[in-house]
């Protein structure tokens, strides 16, 4: 039997449900599903993530929700509207296409507003503010769908935006979860962590992206016992943009060519020196023989320090030699 929800959940429910109404079956929601064909947002997809659009007005949803009983005190505390200094209440979300955020069992707890105006001094996306059912730092964008399908697959995929989540999905990959643009935290790994081990980390090709994947790395190393892969996706693209430009296909195929950390870490390191300056190379190959000295494995170790020694040309011997100084140091 279904079960009864709270308040200010039901309320989701039914603000969601409008939204896509609105979206569907509205001339006034023609516009949001303008945008929403220009995005590449099939219908099934639109329903799947129960994606719908918000007018430009300022008290449609505030109407319909106290037609459907909700109290001024529980839509003051809904974070759905925004409140005059005399009390009174306006819709949040105004020409938005919107996107909500559900908690783990699957059910709306809030909602991400992308403007679809091109006007600058709107901001991109809002987001609703923390409520009595949403704390941010412990909600991720598909969770409860993902988990689902990572028992099937082993594996996570985790991305910045529910837009590349969406596209991932319609390319086949379904486990995408998203931290929404806030930067992933300790807790999130947590819940990740209860599901499984296996985590893709495919952030924005661009040099925020390329950070918060590193800061999205030692997280993760915090908490200690993941095995991540990395993508990298070329000319800065972020994930929705490369499915655009290159098809399911070609996308699935980043996935799977997802790196290793290590390489990642080396990838990166690579860039800070200028190898043809032998002083450089040195530096580099002490921190990289460092970082691979970090690994638990010593297959694993020998294949890195294998690879160093082809590429730049130093002899084995000493690269090893120096590995197990560093071993040595961090023990
Ligand atoms: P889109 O594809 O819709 O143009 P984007 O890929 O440009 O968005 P990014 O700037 O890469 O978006 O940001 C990544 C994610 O961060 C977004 O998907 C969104 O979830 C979140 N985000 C971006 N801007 C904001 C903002 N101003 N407020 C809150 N969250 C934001
Ligand atoms: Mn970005
Ligand atoms: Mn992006
Ligand atoms: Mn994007």
């Amino acid at each position: 039997q279904p079960v009864k929800l709270n308040p200010l959940m039901q309320m989701h429910q039914d603000a969601a449900d409008f939204y896509q109404q609105i979206l569907l079956t509205t001339k006034i929601g023609e516009r949001g599903l303008n945008y929403a064909r220009q995005r590449e947002l099939d219908d099934e997809l639109l329903k799947h993530f129960k994606i719908g659009y918000a007018p430009d007005r300022r008290d449609l949803l505030l109407t319909y929700l106290k037609e459907q009983g909700y109290t001024d005190e529980q839509l003051a505390e809904s974070g759905l509207f925004v409140q005059t200094q005399d009390g009174r209440l306006f819709d949040r979300f105004r020409d938005r296409l919107m996107f909500p955020m559900s908690d783990e069992t699957g059910h709306p707890v809030a909602f991400s507003g992308r403007r679809i105006s091109d006007n600058p001094d709107e901001p991109k996306y809002i987001n609703s503010p923390e409520t009595s059912i949403f704390n941010k730092s412990d909600l991720l964008f598909h969770f409860s769908e993902a988990k689902k399908h990572a028992r099937k697959e082993g594996h996570l995929v985790l991305f910045e935006g529910h837009m590349d989540v969406i596209s991932a999905y319609k390319s086949g990959i379904k486990t995408g979860i998203a931290s929404m643009g806030t930067s992933l935290t300790q807790q999130q790994v947590y819940m990740i962590r209860r599901i499984t081990r296996q985590v893709v980390i495919n952030y924005d090709g661009d040099d925020p992206g390329i950070h918060a994947a590193e800061r999205a790395v030692g997280l993760f190393k915090q908490a200690g016992s993941f095995d991540l892969g990395i993508v990298i996706l070329p000319d800065k693209l972020d994930p929705d943009e490369y499915v655009k430009q290159y098809g399911a296909e070609s996308y699935q195929a980043a996935i799977t060519g997802a790196i290793s950390t290590t390489d990642f870490f080396l990838l990166r390191l690579k860039k800070k020196y200028n190898l043809n300056n032998e002083r450089e190379q040195v530096a580099y190959l002490s921190e990289a023989v460092q970082e691979i000295a970090t690994l638990q494995n010593p297959v694993e170790q020998d294949l890195y320090v294998g690879r160093l020694a082809k590429e730049t040309g130093v002899s084995l011997d000493a690269l090893k030699m120096n590995l197990s100084r560093a071993r040595r140091r961090q023990r």
